[in-house]
């Protein structure tokens, strides 16, 4: 039988962004995917389209000009996606926190999984935050693909029936109870 749990983890591709960086840690992004570092050993595919991607990469202090971009990239990536600030810029804003242009690290606009510091992050940081990244990128799937049961009657708005309210994920009404 396909399971696609089972691909998604092995085959993740991932978008990477430069929310204002000097570049360095982009440099260090590309080292990790040469022959040296082989981060396609993971099978991590580098891809520039936000809606087959898996794990958002952001390098960067954000700036001014690039939140908006930022926020739609990450809008448009589906369900379940992972996010890694790469670099002390993207994870605080590094020495350019609060300059007049700039943000301070990119969890001010979307959520943020994993903080891989360093000024610029080393090759071998990137590839544990990306392995780290996989783990909960499954986990987030595992999460999504949770049956929902009803736990109370449906309702009706407007003539049509209402049944997301009244669903929850198993596990979780015990809690509700
Ligand atoms: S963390 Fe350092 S190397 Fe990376 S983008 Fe910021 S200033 Fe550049």
């Amino acid at each position: 039988m396909f399971d696609l749990k089972k691909y998604r983890k092995k085959s993740p591709w991932i978008l990477h962004y430069n929310a204002g960086s000097c570049n360095g840690c982009d440099i260090e992004i590309l080292a990790c995917l040469s022959p040296k570092y082989d981060l396609e050993r993971f099978g991590v595919i580098n891809t520039g389209n936000p809606k087959q991607s898996d794990i958002f990469l952001v390098t960067g202090p954000v700036t001014f000009r690039t939140r908006e971009r930022l926020v739609e990239l990450y809008t448009q990536m589906p369900e379940p996606k992972v996010v890694i600030a790469v670099g002390s810029c993207a994870c605080t804003g590094c020495v350019f926190r609060d300059m007049y242009n700039v943000e301070v690290g990119i969890d001010r606009y979307i959520p943020v999984d994993v903080y891989v510091p360093g000024c610029a992050s080393s090759p071998e940081l990137i590839i544990d935050g990306v392995v780290k990244g996989l783990e909960i990128l499954e986990q987030k799937t595992k999460e999504m693909e949770k049956p929902f049961k009803l736990f109370k009657e449906a309702t009706t708005d407007d003539g049509i029936v209402n049944r997301r309210h009244s669903a929850l994920k198993v596990g979780e009404d015990d809690a509700k109870d």
